[in-house]
């Protein structure tokens, strides 16, 4: 019989007449990542290397569904023989309210990134109804990018976020469990800065810290009170979306960044994002989410195969070299 290939993305119409679109497709599509957009995911060439080293005869595809779809999406994946599913933008949060059960993490964050179907026993074609659980890996994978990345652990750490969206969540509430020296939340609506720092505000109880500055603060993405902050902080993330678009300017100029400060940009889209291209400018080291989406992957399959993640292999399907890239 002819193999028949994998489109380049999947749909919720593809999902709905499963048999006929997934028919004959080799290895079966068992997992994939529901986003959009979706064609920039990097997550299939990072998950279908590692099926492969592992011999684990499945594969991993692109699913390009809307907001509006995302239930009905969730709904037909849990009646088939699917293992699990990534979720990236817009789906995070919508899928935190949609799932059976939610890992504590998950819950506390408030987002899903990854899905895993457990049903009874797996049967061919339509089974029955299998339960979605709702698991957050982007903060552990954080944490495990960090440390190869600057070779420091969290918890030595300063920290500053910017942004408090779903990955920002992630991100801080992993520095928190990991009892960082300092966290500091900036974002353009400062309201959901200081929603976020209250939310936290139990972990920094303790007497940690050092100098003038509190250990839990709450700011606006604005260059004065980053100023001010920059003295007091060894970490700076980048947790929003600027920097996405090709033509977006650094999220903090470089005269604010100084060579003391580790730079750490969650967008990957280039290797020089611009937020990383204003930290060389300023002399600090600095390094693109590559990594993080590296561990979160890693992650993500360990819950779905309930076994080690080949690293180095899907390092190499992203395109990375060696550990680490640090620039
Ligand atoms: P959300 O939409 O949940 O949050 C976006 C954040 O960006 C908000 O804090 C928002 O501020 C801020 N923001 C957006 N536009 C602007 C702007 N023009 N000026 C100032 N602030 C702005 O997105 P996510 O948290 O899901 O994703 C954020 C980033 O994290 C993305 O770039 C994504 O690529 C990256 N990411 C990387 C991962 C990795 O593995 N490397 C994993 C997950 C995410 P406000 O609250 O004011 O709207």
């Amino acid at each position: 019989m002819k193999k028949k290939r994998t489109t380049d993305r999947y749909t919720l119409a593809d999902l709905e007449n499963w048999r006929k679109a997934a028919r004959d497709v080799k290895p079966p599509i068992r997992l994939g990542v529901f986003g959009d957009p979706v064609a920039h995911s990097l997550s299939p060439q990072m998950q279908n290397a590692a099926l492969k080293h592992c011999k684990i005869d499945k594969q991993y595809v692109r699913f390009h569904i809307r907001a509006a779809e995302l239930a009905s999406a969730l709904a037909l994946i849990s009646k088939m023989d699917f293992i699990g599913i990534n979720l990236t933008l817009p789906h995070k949060i919508a899928a935190a309210g949609l799932v059976d059960e939610l890992d504590e993490n998950a819950r506390r964050v408030g987002a899903v990134n990854a899905i895993k179907i457990d049903r009874p026993s797996s049967g061919s074609g339509v089974a029955s109804s299998g339960k979605l659980r709702g698991f957050n890996t982007d903060g552990r994978g954080f944490s495990r990018a960090i440390r190869e990345e600057f070779s420091v652990d969290l918890r030595d750490l300063r920290i500053m976020i910017l942004g408090a969206g779903g990955a920002a969540r992630a991100i801080a509430l992993q520095c928190a469990k990991e009892n960082c020296e300092r966290l500091v939340v900036a974002n353009r609506t400062p309201d959901k800065a200081q929603e976020l720092a209250d939310e936290l505000r139990d972990f920094f109880a303790g007497p940690k810290v050092l100098g003038p500055v509190a250990r839990l603060q709450a700011i606006p993405l604005e260059e004065s009170s980053i100023r001010f902050q920059i003295a007091h902080v060894d970490l700076m993330v980048n947790a929003t979306s600027i920097g996405l678009n090709r033509s977006d300017a650094s999220p903090i100029p470089a005269r604010l960044l100084a060579p003391h400060v580790m730079v750490y940009d969650t967008i990957y889209s280039a290797e020089r994002t611009p937020l990383v291209s204003a930290a060389m400018e300023a002399g600090a080291r600095a390094a693109n989410g590559l990594s993080m989406l590296l561990y979160q992957g890693a992650l993500a399959f360990e819950i779905w195969f309930q076994q080690e993640a080949p690293i180095e292999v899907m390092r190499k399907a992203l395109g990375g070299s060696g550990s680490p890239n640090t620039i």
